[in-house]
């Protein structure tokens, strides 16, 4: 390795740091390629990506029929707003609202922008039906939902609200899966449930069996809409298109993003269609929404998606992961892992110690992935990753903790 390439990683690290806002804790890591599960850093490491831009490359990175939909829709169009009909955009929401089993779409470009668009139809909602005092959202302890203030008021993390006070009204967290602590705090003022099936951020934590049903029949009682963030969830991460589907439930409104455009920015909000009519024009709106290019490579995504083939493999080598871990887990000394989380291609490896350190020693060894909350690592492969390369993960994974 040349002089110039040993310090390429270092010196982009160093401009970033001179002119980057210095709001996020970088891995040291500037990367310039990637190809299917693999990224390369400035200095011409090669990486297994096991975090896949934040469970948002599914289908892995430059995957070919992603990237010749989004080139050819660079050459036709690139953006008209949303004061025109586009045909990406239209396709897009016949194939989504499909595959989510919900009819009627709002596209947005991000997580934080597809719960503003939930939180948004809850209030209007019931202040249609003649209910303005009901406007409050039960979500939970240790739940991430963006970083809006509306949103980050819903996240139930107090080390997010920090310093950003007064924070919006109409928000309570209660602790995750117990539904006696949500039953307790509906009261008059309740318009919605917002819930994750499997908290990501939080830790990698999987809802109790039966949690979701439950919550939807507390709504139904109640009168109030079940709101599921599907963002990271979704898009078959689970092994279903959506989590909610392993519970047969349907959700008033789901917001969906990451993995839809496996790369590009794009999110949605879907609902029932009796709730439509509650966004009627001019009561939401934004100007990227749905853009071409994303849209055009989103509906690769759910094309792809839709092979039942696919889903079935993200499921099966969800639970091979699962298990190996767990095997290592009674391999190692006790404790070096606490706990093996998941359901599909999510996983958490509860280290039971901060996993900073860590992560930094499984990219010394050609691993990425993140942290999820304090103690937890993160996997989030692309779902094309093969059981060699999860072997490969496992391998690396048990030489690290092994060793601490
Ligand atoms: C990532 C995430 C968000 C926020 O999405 P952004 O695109 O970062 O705004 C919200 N909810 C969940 C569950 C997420 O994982």
């Amino acid at each position: 390795m040349s002089q110039a390439e040993a310090t390429a990683n270092d010196s982009l690290i160093q401009k970033a740091k001179r002119h980057l806002l210095q709001n996020y804790k970088q891995q040291p890591l500037a990367l310039v390629r990637g190809q299917g599960t693999r990224v390369w850093d400035a200095d011409g490491r090669a990486y297994l990506d096991c975090i896949g831009g934040i469970a948002v490359c599914a289908l892995g990175h430059c995957h070919p029929e992603v990237t010749a939909a989004a080139k050819a829709q660079l050459d036709t169009l690139w953006h008209v707003s949303n004061a025109f009909y586009s045909q990406p955009q239209i396709d897009l929401a016949a194939m989504l609202t499909e595959f989510a089993g919900l009819p009627r779409v709002f596209f947005c470009n991000s997580g934080a922008e597809a719960n503003e668009a939930l939180l948004k139809l809850a209030r209007k909602v019931m202040k249609d039906r003649g209910t303005p005092e009901r406007f409050e959202v039960i979500s939970f302890e240790k739940s991430f939902h963006g970083r809006t203030l509306a949103t980050v008021t819903a996240t139930g993390q107090a080390k997010y609200h920090a310093g950003f006070e007064p924070l919006p009204a109409g928000f309570r967290h209660v602790p995750y899966g117990d539904l006696e602590a949500v039953r307790r705090a509906v009261g008059p003022s309740t318009a919605a449930i917002l819930v994750e099936p499997i908290q990501g951020e939080g830790g990698v934590r999987v809802a109790p069996q039966g949690f979701l049903a439950e919550l939807r029949a507390l709504c139904d009682a109640h009168g109030l809409l079940l709101l599921v963030d599907e963002i990271q969830t979704g898009m078959g991460r689970t092994g279903k298109p959506f989590a909610f589907m392993h519970e047969g439930i349907q959700p008033d409104a789901i917001s969906v993003a990451k993995a839809l455009g496996n790369g590009l920015p794009i999110g949605a909000m879907l609902c029932k269609e009796a709730l439509a009519p509650s966004l009627a024009p001019g009561t939401h709106g934004t100007t990227f929404g749905g853009n071409l290019v994303a849209a055009a490579a989103a509906q690769v995504v759910v094309r792809t998606l839709r092979e039942p083939s696919m889903l079935q493999s993200v499921a099966e080598k969800g639970e091979y992961f699962l298990a190996r871990a767990r095997a290592l887990q009674a391999r190692l000394p006790a404790g070096r892992i606490q706990a093996v989380r998941g359901r599909g291609l999510l996983m958490g490896v509860d280290v039971g110690q901060e996993s900073g350190p860590i992560i930094a020693r499984l990219r010394a060894e050609g691993l990425l992935v993140n942290a999820a909350g304090e103690t937890t690592v993160r996997f989030a492969p692309p779902f094309i990753i093969t059981h060699a390369e999860l072997d490969e993960a496992l391998g690396i994974l048990e030489r690290v903790l092994a060793a601490l």
